[in-house]
């Protein structure tokens, strides 16, 4: 496989960091796998519209990455979530209809003892205010370590020859026949007078057991 030609570009890095609100080791490495991917794809803008889909095995830090980068977003429907607690970013292109994952490897992210331990501490809200500088100090230390590493070193990528996710879904709403409020039909349910949004079927449901 040929090396990728990374080249961390700090505007976009900020970009992200914006967008998530602070810095952080899951960020650096949703940005690492989203250049990656894009990379392997040879795509370099971000989707403007669903040209790119995005799925991510995570919904912790890493994902806002990849919506920033990738233009990939929740609300434009071509960002899906696995809830599998992984590291990992699977990448489709609907132009050349190639995909690429790209999957963390398991060997790359030593752990550091006290980090792991101040974590524990901020978690359990035992931590002291000298244990909370400490903690963001090593915290954001690993995200540049991160940065400065070459992705390809952190991720391994295979092709993904699936099928791509299917387009995001628009379709006129029409109103629930219990609360009244429009509702996408696709995601109703058939009700004893009518459709019925999922909250009123799910409260309906609760009423009748
Ligand atoms: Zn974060
Ligand atoms: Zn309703």
């Amino acid at each position: 496989m040929t090396q990728c030609v990374f080249v961390h570009d700090e505007e976009k890095w900020q970009r992200c960091a914006a967008f998530h609100g602070h810095v952080c080791p899951g960020l650096a490495l949703g940005y690492a796998a989203s250049c990656l991917a894009m990379e392997k794809l040879r795509e370099t803008d971000r989707a403007e519209d669903e040209q790119l889909v995005a799925v991510v095995e995570n919904d912790a830090c890493f994902a806002d990455a990849v919506q920033v980068l990738t233009g990939c977003t929740f609300g434009k429907g071509n960002f899906f979530h696995k809830d599998h607690g992984k590291i990992a970013l699977t990448l489709f292109s609907r132009r050349s209809g190639r995909g690429v994952r790209v999957a963390l490897k398991g060997d790359v992210l030593a752990q550091n003892p006290e980090h792991v331990e101040l974590l524990r501490k901020m978690m359990s809200g035992q931590a002291d205010e000298a244990e909370r500088v400490r903690f963001q100090e090593i915290h954001t230390q690993r995200a540049q370590e991160i940065l400065n590493t070459d992705p390809e070193d952190l991720f391994q990528a295979a092709a993904v020859n699936g099928p791509t996710p299917e387009r995001a879904r628009m379709e006129p709403s029409k109103p629930c026949s219990r609360c009244g409020e429009p509702a996408m039909p696709s995601k109703m349910v058939a009700g004893p007078s009518g459709s019925l949004c999922r909250g009123c079927a799910e409260n309906s449901q609760r009423e009748q057991s």
